[in-house]
């Protein structure tokens, strides 16, 4: 027998004395059936609630496929008759989100002629997918403005039944998923669905409605939306967050992105001027090393990246020098090993053994070979093997 779901017409109670209907499992973990309930069990894009039934925690509640509404606990409780209690600070957060969902998508319709394709109330947020391929902060703003003047009319929320022949009287935004007796839920003047979810008894419960990002997806928009307390904790963070960083640059918070836009600016010019330097004095260094007639180079750094060696080499190619090893110790242990196109040593023919002296991995073509050498001795004995071989010429 179904589970008589006591929720549909009265959304406010969270005590009441259960009947234990039966004890089973859902999914693999141990279940509960009362004779009715005021637990709702996820569905509709709402979540299950949380509770307790007796000693029993309730971790999630869902129904079945045949009607019957499964407590999900972490034991089963031992007694026939106990009392439970719905999670009420969870179960509310969910009608805020849930009305608020239903006020913010007949916004969306009578505004922008956008339906709701789907949604979703998360833990965390709340999603609605609508038939719109493109959004603006100004459409926000205008919805934002249109859904909380009508939270702030404080209009009631009425439930009708009704069955698949009753539902051509109602002027439906979303038509119902259900067969057998409907339920309708209606915002006076100004919406219509079919819903099983659990709404406050009043708009202005819901408190806020604040939309808070959204993305395209398959060509449509999703929304992202915060109703309630849930506004109100986002507000909170995001207030202190700006308030505390700029009063650290002794700022107005109003000016703080556009100092942070302009900082950002500034670090990237800054970067690109100490590349150009760090360019100009490493030929100087290298030009200096070469000296006049041109020399061979073999530099060990203490500490030289590699991709400094690496410009190195090719600055000292460019002073003239007919071949270079260039290495460092730290922060990684490397090797770079480059000739000018006109020495007619083969590098590539040096690599197993240099390899081998520096315990390293590495690779190149016959002028120029690059190696990570296992440690800094390796780099060392790498080097010096280098240095040798092409002294020898
Ligand atoms: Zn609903």
């Amino acid at each position: 027998m179904a589970s008589e779901r006591r929720y549909y017409d009265d959304g406010y109670t969270a005590s009441f004395t259960g009947k234990v209907a039966g004890v089973g499992e859902h999914d693999g973990r141990p279940a509960v059936e009362l004779e009715e309930s005021w637990f709702y069990p996820e569905s509709g894009g709402q979540l299950g609630d949380h509770g307790s039934i007796g000693e029993s925690r309730v971790q999630d509640v869902q129904a079945g496929a045949d009607g019957r509404v499964w407590h999900v606990v972490d034991t089963p409780p031992a007694a026939a008759e106990v009392p439970c209690e719905v999670d009420w600070a969870r179960r509310f957060d969910h009608m805020q989100q849930h009305t608020g969902q239903h006020v913010l998508s007949a916004a969306l319709e009578r505004a922008r002629g956008w339906a709701t394709l789907s949604s979703t109330l998360g833990e965390e947020r709340s999603v609605i997918e609508i038939s719109s391929a493109e959004v603006s902060w100004r459409d926000i703003e205008h919805l934002e403005t249109a859904a909380n003047r009508l939270l702030w009319e404080d209009r009631p929320i009425v439930l009708h039944w009704t069955d698949a022949a009753g539902v051509a009287r109602f002027a439906l935004r979303k038509p119902p998923q259900v067969e057998g007796r409907i339920r309708i839920v209606e915002i006076p003047d100004w919406d219509l669905s079919a819903c099983g979810g659990t709404h406050t008894r009043r708009t202005g419960e819901v408190g806020v409605i604040k939309v808070v990002g959204w993305e395209k997806v398959r060509g449509n928009v999703r929304l992202s939306f915060l109703c309630g307390e849930r506004a109100l904790r986002d507000h909170a963070w995001r207030t202190e967050s700006l308030l505390e960083s700029a009063k650290k640059r002794t700022l107005k918070d109003r000016d703080l992105i556009a100092h942070l836009e302009r900082a950002a600016e500034e670090r990237d010019e800054l970067s690109k001027r100490l590349r150009e330097l760090q360019a100009r004095l490493l030929a100087d260094e290298a030009r200096a090393r070469v000296g006049t007639p041109p020399q061979p180079v073999a530099e060990l750094a203490e500490t030289r990246s590699r991709e400094e060696a690496r410009a190195f080499a090719l600055a000292c190619l460019s002073a003239g020098a007919p071949w270079v090893v260039s290495g460092a110790l730290a922060p990684e242990p490397v090797l770079v090993v480059a000739r000018a196109k006109s020495h007619p040593a083969d590098l590539k023919a040096l690599l197993p053994e240099l390899l081998a002296a520096s315990r390293g991995k590495g690779g190149g073509s016959p002028d120029q070979l690059q190696i990570a050498a296992a440690d800094a001795a390796g780099a060392s004995a790498g080097f010096e093997r280098a240095r040798a071989k092409l002294a020898q010429g």
